[in-house]
C-alpha cells in the first residue's frame, strides 16, 4: 500500500476511536469533515525511520529484561535521559530519582490521585479544564472545586478565597490541579505574576500543586529571552515537596507509545511507587524511547515539532481571522495544540451547524464538567491544529464563518 493510502486508512481508524469527542449525534455532514477535534501529533512527523533502527537494535540486543515486567520507578537510562533533558531545558535537578516513568501522563495522574485522595477530599481545578483529569479525580471520590481561569491562567485570587472558605469549613484540601503551560482547551499560559502568587499560596497553606506539563515543551518562543527565565517550569524546585509535575511524550512524540512521567521529590516518588499495581510499563516501548533520547534525536525532534506547530497555529489562526475575524475572538496561543475561539452566538448551535458544513470542533461545554463550575465556558469552540492537513485550514475558516452566519439567523 502507498504511504498516503496507509496513512489515510489509519487516520480514519483514529478518528473513529475518539469516543470522547463525538460529533453531534443528530447532524449529518454535507461534505467530508475537516477534523479539528484531535489533539495528537500529525502522523507526517512521526520519526519512523529512526524508531525502526532503534527497534532493530533492541531486538538484536536480546536483553531478557526487555521482555519481562519492569518493576520500580522505570528504566534508569530513560529516567537519566529525561532528567538531563529537563534540567537543560527548564533548570530542574538532573537527579533521575526525581522522575518516575508512567503509562502516559494520564497514568501519572491516576497514580497521583490514587496515592493522595480519599473520598471527599477537595481538589481545586481550573476551568475550563481537561476532562480526562476531571473524570479521573471524580471517580476517586474527590470533591472538585472549580476555580476560574482566563488567558493568563488560573485565577489565584479566586483560589485564595475558596481555600480560606473551605479551610474554615474544616474540609481536607488535597491539591490544586493546573495546566500552567498551554492549557487544554484554552492554550493559556500561567503568567509570571500568577506563578509567583500560586507558589506563595501553596507555601502559605502547605497546599500541593499538581502541574500538568503535557504541553510544556511545545512553546512557540523563539526570542532569545527564552521561557526558562520568564516562565520557569512550575515544578522546577520540586525539593520543596509542594509542586509535582506530570508530563508526557504523547504530544511531542507519539500518543501510542504510552510514555509519561511524574517529576517530584524522591519522598513523593516513594509513596507513588507503593501504589503501583501494574508490573511496570511496556518495556519495548520504554527502550524505543530511551534509544531515541540516547541518539540525541529527541531534542532535535521537539525543536522541529515546535516550529511545525507554530506554523500550523498561525495558519489556522489566520484562516479563522480572515474568514470570520468580524465575528469571533481568538487569542494567539504561546504554545500547545489549541485555539480557543469565542463565537458570537450559542456555541452548541455553532458547533452543530459547523459539523453540518464539514468541520468537527469541540464545544466549550465539554470542558465544563456537569457539576459545580460557577459559570460554563459557553460560547467557545476548541479547534485543534496539530493533526489535520494544513491545506484544509483555509477551507475550515470559510466553513466556520458560514456556520456562524447560519447559526445567527
Ligand atoms: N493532560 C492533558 C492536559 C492532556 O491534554 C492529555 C491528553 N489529551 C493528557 C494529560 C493525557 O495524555 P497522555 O496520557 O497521552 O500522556
Amino acid at each position: 500500500m502507498q504511504r498516503e493510502a496507509r496513512l489515510s486508512a489509519s487516520l480514519t481508524a483514529i478518528l473513529n476511536d475518539m469516543g470522547d469527542w463525538d460529533p453531534p449525534p443528530d447532524v449529518s455532514p454535507e461534505q467530508p469533515v475537516i477534523p479539528l477535534h484531535i489533539g495528537i501529533p500529525t502522523p507526517d512527523l512521526l520519526p519512523l525511520d529512526a524508531m525502526q533502527d532503534i527497534a532493530n537494535q533492541v531486538l538484536q540486543d536480546r536483553d531478557p529484561s526487555t521482555w519481562a515486567y519492569g518493576f520500580g520507578p522505570g528504566y534508569l537510562p530513560l529516567r537519566t535521559a529525561l532528567a538531563a533533558h529537563w534540567s537543560a531545558k527548564f533548570g530542574t535537578t538532573n537527579d533521575p530519582d526525581y522522575f518516575q516513568i508512567t503509562q502516559g501522563s494520564s497514568g501519572a495522574l491516576d497514580m497521583l490521585g490514587r496515592s493522595l485522595l480519599n473520598p471527599g477530599d477537595v481538589v481545586f481545578m481550573e476551568y475550563p479544564c481537561y476532562m480526562g483529569t476531571y473524570r479521573n479525580f471524580r471517580a476517586l471520590g474527590a470533591q472538585i472545586e472549580f476555580i476560574r481561569s482566563d488567558s493568563s491562567g488560573i485565577d489565584v485570587d479566586h483560589l485564595r478565597e475558596r481555600v480560606l472558605a473551605l479551610t474554615s469549613a474544616g474540609q481536607v484540601l488535597k491539591f490544586v490541579y493546573t495546566i500552567a503551560e498551554f492549557s487544554n482547551p484554552t492554550g493559556a499560559r500561567l503568567s509570571s505574576a500568577k506563578r509567583r502568587a500560586l507558589l506563595e499560596l501553596s507555601s502559605e497553606f502547605d497546599l500541593l500543586v499538581i502541574d500538568d506539563a503535557a504541553y510544556a515543551e511545545l512553546d512557540f518562543d523563539t526570542a532569545p529571552s527564552s521561557p526558562s527565565t520568564d516562565y520557569p517550569f512550575l515544578g522546577r524546585d520540586a525539593s520543596s515537596h509542594r509542586v509535582i509535575s506530570v508530563g508526557s511524550l504523547s504530544k511531542t512524540l507519539a500518543t501510542g507509545l504510552r510514555i509519561g512521567w511524574i517529576h517530584a521529590s524522591p519522598k513523593w516518588q516513594q509513596l507513588f511507587g507503593q501504589m503501583r499495581f501494574a508490573m511496570g510499563l511496556n518495556q519495548f516501548s520504554v527502550r524505543l524511547v530511551s534509544g531515541f533520547f540516547a541518539s540525541g534525536a529527541y531534542a532535535r525532534h521537539v525543536d522541529q515539532m515546535k516550529q511545525h506547530y507554530y506554523d500550523r497555529m498561525t495558519q489556522l489562526h489566520d484562516a479563522v481571522l480572515k474568514h470570520c475575524g468580524d465575528k469571533v475572538r481568538v487569542i494567539e496561543p504561546l504554545g500547545g495544540f489549541y485555539l480557543w475561539v469565542q463565537v458570537p452566538t450559542d456555541h452548541v448551535t455553532v458547533w452543530k451547524t459547523a459539523y453540518k458544513k464539514g468541520i468537527h470542533a469541540i464545544p466549550g461545554r465539554n470542558f465544563r464538567p456537569e457539576l459545580g463550575a460557577p459559570e460554563p465556558p459557553k460560547d467557545y469552540l476548541r479547534l485543534a491544529y496539530p493533526f489535520t492537513p494544513i491545506a484544509d485550514f483555509d477551507e475550515a475558516g470559510r466553513r466556520l464563518n458560514a456556520a456562524i452566519v447560519d447559526a445567527m439567523k
